[in-house]
């Protein structure tokens, strides 16, 4: 088989859209399941689009997602180069040569000409009004100086057909098409024919996009065609959905990926959940990393439908990967999360235990760990517990003697303190578990929080749990 090589082909628009990101994912995946190269190549022939840093943006959001790409812009190949403006030559001697071929022709028409063929529903198509010059007069009224583009020459009957590895076969009438614009009057290319130019040139064996292109692309084979070149294999992907009306849109804040990551979720819970969307591997994984995708990946697993973007699923998979992190690592990723609180003298490490394991994303920090910070005035009736037997009264009997366990305890670690306390419920004749109910809510202020009262005690130290369950005190007073 002819080497496998596949292309992630995104436009510079400033954001990464978690739908290019699956389609990179999954050319990624089928080219390094099948050992081929993965090549990333920036369509900016939109020169009026272009937005500064916009690069950066689409190399950082591949490798952290553990995209390696073989070619690039910034790490160089054999078919460069891979920004299709610094192409922009190449294309023309092309464009001519399918002139030649009776695949394209020069057009001259106004923009006034152009607007008078809109019907009355806004719709316009080009009517072939140049194609009767003669080669020799365009080339005349060029060397004059008249601006023009090339448009391609699609046939006025007839249709087309190709193999499309999900969707099957498609066909479509040529008289559906239009003769669009190939090079533009500035020179540059239009994605219609550098994509075709570009796929030819680095040798792309098999096209993966998404499906927006399926009706588009009879247009590129024809040029294939004219061309003599061989037509790559077209793996065409289903859209991503909202929900089943609209599509996923940065708008929202639901389809980029930067965005994911400031609300708290982490690369590889990202990837893991794109992948997800509209494949499923045959052993019916979830949870998976890129190399073992690699393995799994299989055209027969993706499904032609539109997929959903599910929320809960993508927030259970990300508390799955935080949970899997080494205390280290889980450190290192919540620190912006972190930075928003101000734990003073706390101790990061110990937090990261009591919570790692009780987050979805990364953005629950500061509202979990707030009670650490400060703690609020409460009502007494929060002391009452039906289930554990315990009330205010209790507190009042219980908390002065804790107060006094706790100011003469030898090491304020979560063992001694669990031995040390479960010892003074025995000598006040009360079960442990009341007595760490009743000081877990004087020392909190809330019914439920991560970790028991020794936890919580640890964390915040001797003189601070001193002085919150004193305060406690004076609260039932
Ligand atoms: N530049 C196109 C896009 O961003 C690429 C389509 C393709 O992969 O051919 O949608």
């Amino acid at each position: 088989m002819k080497k496998v090589r596949t292309r992630f082909a995104p436009s510079p628009t400033g954001f990464m859209h978690l739908g290019g990101l699956r389609t990179a994912l999954y050319a990624y995946l089928f080219a390094k399941h099948n050992d081929g190269d993965f090549i990333l190549r920036i369509e900016d022939t939109d020169r009026e689009r272009f937005v500064e840093g916009a690069l950066e943006v689409i190399y950082s959001s591949l490798l952290s997602s553990g995209l390696k790409y073989d070619e690039g812009p910034d790490v160089g190949g054999n078919y460069g180069p891979y920004v299709q403006s610094e192409r922009k030559n190449l294309y023309l001697g092309y464009a001519k040569k399918l002139i030649d071929l009776g695949g394209a022709y020069y057009c001259f028409c106004s923009k006034e000409r152009l607007e008078s063929l809109t019907d009355e529903n806004g719709n316009r198509k080009y009517d072939k009004h140049c194609l009767k010059i003669s080669k020799e007069e365009a080339e005349r009224r060029i060397a004059n100086g008249e601006s023009y583009v090339i448009r391609q020459n699609i046939p006025l009957e007839g249709k087309s057909s190709y193999e499309d590895l999900i969707y099957g076969t498609i066909e479509v009438d040529y008289s559906d098409l239009e003769d669009n614009i190939l090079i533009k009057s500035d020179g540059m290319p239009t994605y219609n024919f550098a994509n075709v130019v570009d796929d030819h040139l680095m040798e792309i064996s098999h096209v993966i996009r998404g499906t927006e292109y399926l009706s588009s692309t009879p247009k590129y084979n024809l040029m294939y065609d004219a061309f003599g070149w061989e037509r790559p294999v077209y793996i065409h992907l289903p859209t991503i959905m909202k929900d089943a009306t609209r599509k996923l849109s940065k708008r929202y804040g639901d389809a980029n990926f930067d965005d994911f990551i400031s609300k708290g979720y982490v690369e590889e819970a990202i990837i893991n959940y794109v992948a997800l969307l509209g494949w499923c591997p045959k052993n019916n994984a979830e949870k998976m990393a890129v190399p073992e995708m690699i393995e799994l990946f299989d055209l027969t697993g993706i499904s032609k439908s539109p997929s959903i973007f599910d929320d809960v699923k993508l927030k259970w998979l990300n508390g799955e990967y935080l949970k899997a992190m080494s205390d280290e690592e889980f450190i290192k990723r919540a620190k912006p999360f972190f930075e928003k609180c101000d734990i003073g003298s706390l101790n990061v490490e110990k937090i990261a235990k009591l919570i790692k394991s009780r987050i979805e994303i990364l953005s629950e920090i500061p509202e979990k760990i707030a009670f650490l910070i400060k703690r609020e005035d409460f009502d007494k009736a929060l002391y009452e517990n039906k289930k554990q037997k315990t009330d205010y009264l209790l507190a009042e009997k219980v908390l002065p003697v804790v107060l006094k366990t706790l100011e003469n305890i030898s090491s304020f670690d979560n063992d001694t303190l669990f031995a040390t306390l479960s010892q003074t419920a025995e000598s006040l004749e009360i079960k442990s578990r009341q007595l760490f109910y009743v000081l877990r809510i004087a020392l909190t202020g809330l019914e439920v929080t991560p970790g028991g009262a020794t936890e919580v005690l640890e964390i915040l130290g001797k003189e601070e749990s001193i002085s919150r369950v004193k305060s406690a005190i004076e609260l039932l007073k």
